[in-house]
């Protein structure tokens, strides 16, 4: 197992990059600390395989480079860094039986016969194809072989990182949970570093302790689901994570004043913006109607089982409040209030600190 480290990692696909448009991965530094199952999360393109392969080594980066436990392996094979990739799509031996797919990564290794045979054992019951274990693997259904691949990722013990970029694409939906779960337990019980890559939150959210959020090629938040619903550093993880997403309203801040749509309130704090474009973002969940407040319009009440949706319009713009069950909506005109703690303000898009987070840290 090792943790990863990024240094000045970048990547284009064009031979002579130079506008920051031409790279498909910008510049970044960081680690992916040793034993911790990351999700890379983010929306088609952004640049989430070019990260993996470049982590996995079988895409070497344009620029910067990649480091386990400190040790510079950016001109290193994939096999000589030890990882285990699992792929969308199945990569499986079709003149092979199940159980000789699975024994191959170990085979390869020269592991012990006896071993070989309890660990297939063990992954064929992860994967739920302990009964087909004697069967080629020509003639499975997709879903059957991707579940093979996945086996095979998860089968050796001995590697540095195991990889899985959108695994359970081809899998059946009511696999896909039982698949997660196992992938969960195998991280449980060896502890390996694990980076599962996903454009779905929900999958990201449930399988790790951390997610990383990618968007336009950079990774614009690393934190624990709970940072990312809480303090999204970025506009983009507030509307992205979530459901309904993070509500962005256009405001002008000055001191601990704040203005929207014509209505000043008190933050309570002041932030220290530089004349950017400032946005205050304010979850569903600490969005409340109220007497008095910014005054809004209710359009629609979606009844979702646990809570209500409420749509409402604020000064032309469709905003999302989650009320309990049993809370009763006005119809048409009413006010908004922000929960305390539930507001974040954004100048060009990123983050600002408020002076009182600064002063707590
Ligand atoms: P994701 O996995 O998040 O969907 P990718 O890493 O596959 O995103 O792609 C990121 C960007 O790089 C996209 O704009 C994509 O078109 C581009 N890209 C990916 N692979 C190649 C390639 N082999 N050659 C050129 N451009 C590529
Ligand atoms: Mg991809």
């Amino acid at each position: 197992m090792a943790k990863i480290t990024l240094k000045n990692l970048a990547h284009s696909y064009l031979p002579n990059p130079s506008a920051e448009d031409d790279f498909a991965l910008k510049e970044m530094t960081h680690d992916w600390r040793d034993g911790e199952a990351y999700a890379l999360l983010g929306s088609s393109g952004c640049g989430k395989s070019t990260l993996l392969n470049i982590i996995s080594g079988l895409l070497r980066p344009s620029h910067g480079r990649v480091l386990f436990d400190g040790r510079d392996v950016t001109d290193q094979a994939t096999a000589e860094r030890n990882i285990a990739q699992v792929f969308q799509f199945p990569v499986v031996y079709d003149t092979m039986t199940v159980r000789e797919n699975l024994a191959f990564p170990l085979k390869n290794r020269g592991i012990a016969a006896a071993e070989i045979a309890e660990r297939v054992q063990r992954v064929g019951r992860m994967i739920g194809m302990e009964a087909t274990l004697n069967h080629k693997a020509r003639g499975l259904t997709a879903d059957a072989k991707q579940k093979i691949s996945l086996g095979r990722g998860m089968v050796r013990e001995d590697v540095n990182a195991l990889l899985f970029d959108e695994p359970l694409t081809v899998i059946d939906p009511h696999m896909k949970w039982e698949l997660r779960t196992q992938l969960k337990k195998l991280h449980q019980d060896f502890g390996h570093t694990m980076i599962y890559v996903t454009h779905d939150q929900t999958e990201a959210l449930t399988f790790a302790d951390r997610v990383v959020v990618m968007y336009d090629g950079r990774v614009v938040q690393i934190g624990t689901p709970q940072e990312l619903f809480e303090r999204p550093a970025h506009t983009f993880v507030g509307y992205f994570i979530g459901s309904p997403g993070m509500n962005l309203f256009d405001a002008s801040i000055d001191g601990t004043k704040a203005q929207i749509a014509g209505t000043q309130f008190d933050l309570g704090t002041t932030y220290a913006t530089n004349g950017g474009d400032t946005k205050i973002g304010v979850r569903p969940e600490y969005i409340r109607l109220a007497p008095k407040g910014l005054p809004a319009r209710v359009t629609r009440v979606e009844d979702v089982g646990r809570h209500k949706i409420i749509r409402l319009e604020l000064g032309g713009q469709e905003v999302s409040a989650i009320a309990g069950e049993g809370d009763t909506v006005p119809d048409g005109g009413t006010h908004v209030q922000f929960i305390e703690g539930g507001v974040n303000v954004y100048e060009d898009g990123w983050r600002v600190p408020s002076a009182k987070e600064k002063d707590a840290a």
